[in-house]
C-alpha cells in the first residue's frame, strides 16, 4: 500500500462502538506523535460498530488528513480489524499498534519508536499494573500466560503484553505473510521473530465505553490461543492413553495372580462401571480436542478471504 507520499509512521486503531473515546485518542495521538520529528498517519478501523463510531472517524478524518478510515463490511473481531488496519498502512518505516479505549497511552509510543530507532524491529508496551480490573481478570490472564509459555516451547509469549506495540517495516510484511483465518495476534506476533523489545508502561482502566470481553469469550480467546499455537494437547491423547495401558497392564497381571492364588470370588461390578465410565469420559474429551483442530483445519481449507471492506479514505499528505 505504500505511495510516494506515504509517511513513515502509521498508527493502526481497530474500533468497535468507541464513539466516545476516538476524538479524545485522535487529540492525545496527535500530542504524542507532534515531537517524533517523522511523517505520521492515523489508520482508523471501524470493525461493523453499531454506533456513530463511522462518522466520528469520518468527522476526525475531514479535519485532520493524517487520518484514514477503513470501513469494514460487518464486525469481523477484532484480531482481523487490527489485520485490516495494518493492510492499509501506508507507512514506509514503521506501524504501532493501539487500542482504540485509551487503555494504550499514546504518550507511550514516543519510547517505542525510540527503542526502534536503537535497532529493534519489534517494539512491545509491557504493562507494569493492571488498574480497574478485577482480581479475577487478573488470576486468569497469569494463568493463561504460565500455561502458554509451558507448552510455547520455541515460540515464548512476552507475559504482560498486548496488541500495543510498535513494528518496523519488514516485521509487518513478514505478519502479514501469515493469512490465517484463526487468529491468535499475540501467537503471530510472537512467531515472527526479529530482534524485539520491552518498553514498561502503566496501563489505565478503559477511558469511556464498554469492554467487548467476557469469561465465555476469554475461555475461547485461550483455546484459539492454545490450538493454533502448538499441537501439544493432542499428544495428551497419547500419554493418558499410555498410562492407562500400563496401569490396565498391572492391574490385569493382578488379577490373574490373585484368581490362581485365591480362586475367582465374584466381584468387581461397581470398579468394573468406574473403569468403563473413566475411560468413556477420556476418550470423549480427547475426540473433543481432535474436533477443535478440525473445526480450525476446516474453516482454514475454505481459504475465504480474511474480511471485506466497505470503504477505504486513505490519509492525505497535508499541504
Ligand atoms: N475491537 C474491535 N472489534 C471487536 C472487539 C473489539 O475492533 O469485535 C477493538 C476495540 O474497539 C478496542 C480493542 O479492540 O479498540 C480492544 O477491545 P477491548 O477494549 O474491548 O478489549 P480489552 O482491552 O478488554 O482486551
Ligand atoms: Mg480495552
Amino acid at each position: 500500500m505504500t505511495t510516494p507520499d506515504a509517511p513513515a509512521l502509521s498508527v493502526v486503531v481497530p474500533a468497535y462502538n468507541e464513539q466516545e473515546v476516538l476524538p479524545e485518542l485522535h487529540r492525545r495521538l496527535a500530542a504524542a506523535l507532534a515531537d517524533i520529528g517523522i511523517p505520521w498517519e492515523v489508520v482508523y478501523v471501524n470493525d461493523g460498530s453499531r454506533d456513530a463510531t463511522l462518522s466520528v472517524m469520518l468527522g476526525i478524518q475531514a479535519q485532520d488528513p493524517r487520518a484514514a478510515v477503513v470501513n469494514l463490511s460487518r464486525n469481523f473481531g477484532k484480531e482481523i480489524a487490527l489485520t485490516a488496519g495494518l493492510d492499509h498502512a501506508r507507512a514506509t518505516e514503521a506501524v504501532v499498534v493501539i487500542d482504540a479505549d485509551l487503555q494504550d497511552p499514546p504518550e507511550v509510543i514516543p519510547a517505542l519508536v525510540a527503542t526502534w530507532r536503537e535497532g529493534f524491529d519489534v517494539v512491545y508496551a509491557q504493562r507494569n499494573t493492571r488498574e480497574g480490573e478485577t482480581w479475577l481478570k487478573k488470576a486468569t490472564a497469569a494463568g493463561f500466560y504460565r500455561v502458554m509459555q509451558r507448552i510455547g516451547g520455541k515460540v515464548q509469549l512476552p507475559p504482560d503484553t498486548g496488541d500495543f506495540r510498535l513494528m518496523s517495516r519488514r516485521a509487518i510484511d513478514a505478519l502479514l505473510q501469515l493469512r490465517e483465518q484463526h487468529r491468535f495476534m499475540k501467537g503471530l506476533f510472537a512467531w515472527i521473530g526479529f530482534p524485539s523489545k520491552a518498553v514498561r508502561y502503566d496501563r489505565a482502566p478503559r477511558a469511556a465505553g464498554e469492554t467487548k470481553w467476557n469469561y465465555w469469550k476469554l475461555w475461547n480467546f485461550s483455546l484459539e490461543g492454545i490450538t493454533s499455537f502448538t499441537v501439544a494437547p493432542l499428544k495428551v491423547a497419547t500419554y493418558v492413553g499410555f498410562a492407562i495401558a500400563v496401569l490396565a497392564t498391572i492391574y490385569l497381571a493382578f488379577i490373574v495372580g490373585r484368581t490362581l492364588l485365591q480362586g475367582n470370588p465374584v466381584a468387581g461390578y461397581p470398579s468394573l462401571l468406574a473403569v468403563v465410565l473413566f475411560l468413556g469420559g477420556v476418550q470423549m474429551m480427547m475426540l473433543g480436542i481432535i474436533g477443535e483442530y478440525l473445526g480450525r483445519i476446516f474453516n482454514e481449507t475454505k481459504q475465504r478471504p480474511l474480511y471485506f471492506t466497505e470503504r477505504y479514505l486513505p490519509s492525505r499528505s497535508p499541504e
